[in-house]
């Protein structure tokens, strides 16, 4: 037994928390300690935020980057080393099979074990949908939600050819990285909002089908959060006033809110959730230009 089953075995029966020999945080604070996990577009914005927020919280991380330049998925890698966790670097195009299939047999070889995806790789390439080319549907079709799709079902396969581990309560979680605009419809964003009602029945549909294996599968759909995808909508004084009446909760979010709902629902806490997206949107989703009685 791994000095971090012990650690977890000691979050799981609630007895006085220990310092693990990793020398950081109290097993208390470690909820995925010895737990192995994948996360995709792990090099910048929400993805490096989760991929640091699984490591703090005791998970060996792989991070998963598209370029060819690995530098910024290296300086994730190198936080999490230096704060005394585990962590890989691993290239891998989403949307493409075989990619796919390499990269979880690099992790799983690195790890020896898979126990949490996050399938967070996205794009957008906007345009009014009387102008949107094949390539530009395609494109986001392809990454979206063919990559998430490839993804799950090797973490699926991964899952189930393992067995349980006695890490979690689950056999695997996934993690499904959606939008509120899984809901809410955005024109000059065809491609993009498709991609995300996708992700919707992907997560739902694949809950209810491995269920009884005991994967647990949920989404999380952000609202605006400040990264590089989304930029031009806050770095001006302008684009922000603009994008805050759209915030009822009066602030945008930020990669750390969507960092601490992915290490819960990767947590025995939220043990009991699957086929659920959980909307971490600053109440986006809420009809905010129904707040003035319409
Ligand atoms: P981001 O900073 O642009 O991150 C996107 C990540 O996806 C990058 O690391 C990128 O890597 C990676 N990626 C793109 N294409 C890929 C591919 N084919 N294979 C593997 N990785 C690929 O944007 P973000 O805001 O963090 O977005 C992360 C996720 O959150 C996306 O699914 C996005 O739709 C979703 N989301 C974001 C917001 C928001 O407000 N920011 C709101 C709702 C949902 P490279 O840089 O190497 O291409």
């Amino acid at each position: 037994m791994t000095d971090s089953v012990e650690t977890a075995r000691t979050a799981e029966t609630g007895e006085a928390a220990e310092t693990d020999r990793t020398g950081s945080a109290p097993a208390a604070h470690r909820p995925l300690a010895g737990q192995k996990a994948l996360v995709t577009g792990g090099s910048s914005g929400i993805g490096q935020a989760v991929a640091i927020g699984l490591a703090a919280a005791g998970a060996a991380v792989a991070v998963n980057y598209h370029g060819d330049e690995d530098d910024a998925a290296g300086a994730v890698v190198e936080t999490i080393r230096r704060d005394g966790g585990e962590a890989i670097a691993v290239q891998a195009d989403v949307s493409d099979e075989a990619a796919v299939v390499a990269m979880f047999a690099e992790t799983t070889s690195a790890f020896g074990r898979l126990d949490i995806l996050v399938a967070n790789a996205g794009i957008q390439r906007d345009a009014a949908i009387a102008n949107m080319t094949l390539e530009e549907w395609q494109a986001v079709i392809g990454t979206n939600l063919t990559g998430q799709f490839l993804c799950v079902r090797e973490a699926i396969r991964c899952y189930l050819a393992q067995g349980v581990a006695p890490l979690s309560r689950a056999r695997g979680k996934i993690i499904c990285m959606s939008s509120v605009h899984e809901l809410i419809p955005w024109a000059g964003h065809v491609n993009y909002a498709a991609s995300k009602g996708g992700i919707a029945q992907l997560v739902k549909t694949a809950a209810q089908e491995v269920a009884a294996q005991q994967i647990r599968v949920n989404g999380i759909a952000p609202g605006a959060i400040k990264t590089g995808i989304n930029e031009q909508a806050w770095s001006s004084p302008e684009a922000l006033d603009k994008l805050l009446k759209l915030i009822p909760y009066g602030r945008i979010g930020e990669p750390g809110d969507i960092a601490r709902t992915a290490v819960w629902l990767a947590s025995d806490d939220a043990d009991y959730v699957t086929g659920t997206t959980i909307f971490v949107d600053g109440g986006m989703s809420l009809y905010p230009a129904f707040r003035d009685n319409g």
